[in-house]
């Protein structure tokens, strides 16, 4: 039987498929490849198929990337979304798929080497090579950044310097973290650290700092990262002195939480809570970004933090992008399949 799905995202909701490249302790696998990828003419670099139980299927994205594909190469298909938020318009990227598919790849790239930099690092570099060379025009820019981590449907800042509020937001400091937008479309967390920066320098400074952070929680509430969502918000805020026009655009870089399912028996307790706050974020992302796309009336925001938290970023004229991140161990077909009917739920 041939699943044949084709998905066609209108506006301004995209979706790209990676697969990252088979790793040296990866499991072994002389099974027979998972995916492979058709070229269909009119579907070229948009195609994947996957074998699972003999069953084949088909998707088509916005994007196929296939294993061989560098970060430079895949940063090209994004820049000009990064651009964008420097055209003032609210810009969201995810990276979804199970744990060790290649989200934080993806997102951070490896660390100390440069030609495996991600997105974020890549776009930093962007926004501020483009705002110097656009001062010439007259054009004066303001950025500001904040990170935040979401787990079990609570918020932690880490961005903070005081040591307490490593913890989750109603723990010893008794932050709240509230989540307030304006009828601007601007969206302030309290008690949020927000840090004006200047340079990519800077921010890579501030990531390290939030990298760390989320070491430490993890520790203290013994979870993992793969369990929480990571937001990485820039505000880019320019004026032109000479013809006063002013632009706010605001750019969203989220590595979320790892797509799998825990519902095998035996997750009791914490563990349980913990899957069920995940999936229900995951889900009601979904929902969102379905219902937008599919331009529905009720959109429903406000089933989970993250959700709530991106509202401004995520409708009307905004853009998004979700990247589906794929494993190719044949052992994580399931997954993998579980990854891709996802991302063309709204087919
Ligand atoms: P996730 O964040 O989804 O759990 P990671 O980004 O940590 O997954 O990726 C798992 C492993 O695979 C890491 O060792 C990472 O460096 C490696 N990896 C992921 N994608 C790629 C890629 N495109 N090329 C090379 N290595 C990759
Ligand atoms: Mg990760």
């Amino acid at each position: 039987k041939l699943h044949n799905t084709i998905l066609e995202l209108k506006g301004n909701i995209r979706v790209f498929c990676r697969v990252r490249p088979q790793l040296a302790d990866d499991s072994s696998s002389n099974h027979g490849k998972v995916f492979s990828y058709p070229t269909v003419m009119e579907y070229l670099d948009r195609s994947i198929d996957m074998t699972h139980n003999g069953q084949k299927h088909s998707f088509i994205f916005d994007k196929v990337f296939m294993p061989d594909v560098s970060q430079e190469e895949v940063f090209v298909e994004i820049s000009q979304l990064v651009q964008s938020a420097l055209d003032g318009y609210k810009v969201c990227i995810f990276a979804y798929g199970q744990t060790g598919s290649g989200k934080t790849y993806t997102m951070m790239g490896k660390p100390g080497l440069p030609d495996e930099k991600g997105l974020i690092p890549r776009s930093l570099e962007q926004i501020f090579q483009t705002t110097r060379a656009l001062q010439h025009q007259g054009w004066r820019y303001e950025m500001q950044v904040s990170m935040l981590e979401i787990y079990n449907e609570t918020i932690r800042d880490l961005l903070s310097t005081n040591r307490d509020s490593s913890r989750f937001e109603n723990g010893v400091t008794g932050k709240q973290y509230m989540i307030k937008h304006d009828a601007n479309g601007n969206t302030q967390v309290s008690d949020l650290t927000i840090v004006d920066v200047q340079s990519s320098r800077e921010v890579s400074f501030l990531l390290d700092r939030a990298a760390q952070s989320r070491s430490v929680g993890r520790t203290q509430m013994n979870e993992q990262s793969s369990r929480s969502h990571f937001v990485f918000t820039m505000r880019i805020t320019g004026v032109n002195e000479s013809t006063e026009q002013q632009v706010q655009g605001v750019l969203n870089l989220i590595d979320l939480a790892g797509s799998e399912r825990l519902t095998k028996s035996g997750s009791t307790g914490d563990r349980l809570k913990e899957t069920q706050a995940i999936n229900k974020s995951l889900s009601s992302l979904a929902d969102v970004i379905f219902a937008l796309a599919k331009k529905e009336d009720h959109v429903p925001f406000r089933n989970s933090k993250l959700t709530y938290l991106l509202q401004p970023c995520l409708g009307g004229d905004s853009k998004t992008l979700m990247f589906v991140n794929l494993s190719p161990e044949p052992s994580s077909a399931g997954e993998s399949l579980c990854s891709l009917r996802f991302a063309a739920r709204v087919n």
